[in-house]
């Protein structure tokens, strides 16, 4: 999709630091870090968000690609999963993405 920095950064005309990358998803360290790590995990194809018509293979492969995030960054001892969905919840990147926070106590509040 023209004009969307995460179909650019899927696409390598960004740069990103890449943590994970198989076919259908690809997962970078988020420019902004809100935590010690803080990974985003995107498909490679264009949906506004989470339930934008992502196909479940696709939420599959997000999801396989998460735990191998957590792998990675050596994420043992937990971590959270965020999606947010729209402009109430914050969504400010129109190109759905799972953050993976964790590297310290994040606390019991979601919010
Ligand atoms: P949202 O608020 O939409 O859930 O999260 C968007 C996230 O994307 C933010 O945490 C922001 O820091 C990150 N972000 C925005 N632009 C870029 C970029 O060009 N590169 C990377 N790596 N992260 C970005
Ligand atoms: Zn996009």
């Amino acid at each position: 999709m023209d004009d969307c920095i995460f179909c650019k950064i899927a696409a390598g005309e960004i740069p990103a630091t890449v943590v994970y990358e198989d076919d259908a998803v690809i997962a970078f360290d988020d420019l902004n870090p809100q935590a010690p790590v803080h990974t985003l995990v995107i498909p490679k194809a264009h949906h506004a968000h989470i339930v934008d018509g992502v196909p479940a293979e696709t939420l599959a492969a997000m999801v396989h690609a998460i735990q191998e995030v957590a792998r990675i960054k050596g994420l043992d001892e937990g971590f959270r999963v965020i999606a947010n969905t729209g402009e109430a919840a914050g969504q400010t990147v129109h190109h759905f993405h799972m953050h993976v926070l964790g590297g310290k106590p994040l606390g019991e509040n979601l919010v």
